[in-house]
């Protein structure tokens, strides 16, 4: 879809930092990450909500998003994918979050409970 900003970092007309591209599947890290590593993975055929989008093209999203999730090394993440408005779906193209959590020691520089 011509205006859609996912398609034109599908096309290369908006630039991404692009972690994984397949026939069906496009991966990058997010503008605005809520933690490091905050990736999209998004099906390249264009759809706003879940029921939009074929089975065939959804199948591969899942498991790219595992494989990012693992390659942030990350223990704790969540895998997200917002549709509508009132569920906080800012863009209208199908996109699966993988919000990686800092492991403990690392992103907060201390141990809890204290040993
Ligand atoms: P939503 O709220 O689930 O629709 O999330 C949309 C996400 O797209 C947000 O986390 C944005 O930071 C991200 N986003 C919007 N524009 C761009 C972009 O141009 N590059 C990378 N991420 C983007």
């Amino acid at each position: 879809m011509a205006a859609c900003i996912f398609c034109k970092i599908i096309k290369g007309e908006i630039p991404s930092f692009k972690l994984f591209e397949s026939e069906k599947v496009f991966a990058f890290l997010d503008i605005q990450p809520l933690s490091q590593g905050h990736a999209l993975v998004i099906p390249k055929f264009h759809g706003e909500k879940l029921v939009d989008i074929p089975d065939e093209q959804l199948a591969e999203c899942l498991p790219v998003a595992k494989k990012i999730a693992k390659a942030t090394g990350a223990e704790n993440y969540n895998i997200l994918q917002n549709n509508g408005r009132l569920a906080h779906q800012l863009v209208d193209h199908v996109h699966f979050h993988v919000i990686p959590k800092p492991n403990q020691q690392e992103g907060l520089g201390i141990t809890w409970p204290a040993e």
